[in-house]
């Protein structure tokens, strides 16, 4: 199927885990590294965009 939207997996940068996904459209808009809260660290960690 056809789509514009990408998946995008961000994965802690401390732990390696990839705990986050969204959709977005073409245009990014966003930084390629988001502070979220992680569960196995415990704490907001920069994660990373990975594919
Ligand atoms: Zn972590």
């Amino acid at each position: 199927m056809a789509t514009n939207r990408h998946t995008t997996t961000l994965a802690c940068t401390s732990c390696k885990d990839k705990n986050y996904t969204f959709a977005h459209g073409k245009k990014k808009q966003y930084k390629l590294e988001i502070k979220k809260f992680c569960e196995k660290c415990g704490k907001q960690t920069p994660h990373k965009e990975t594919k």
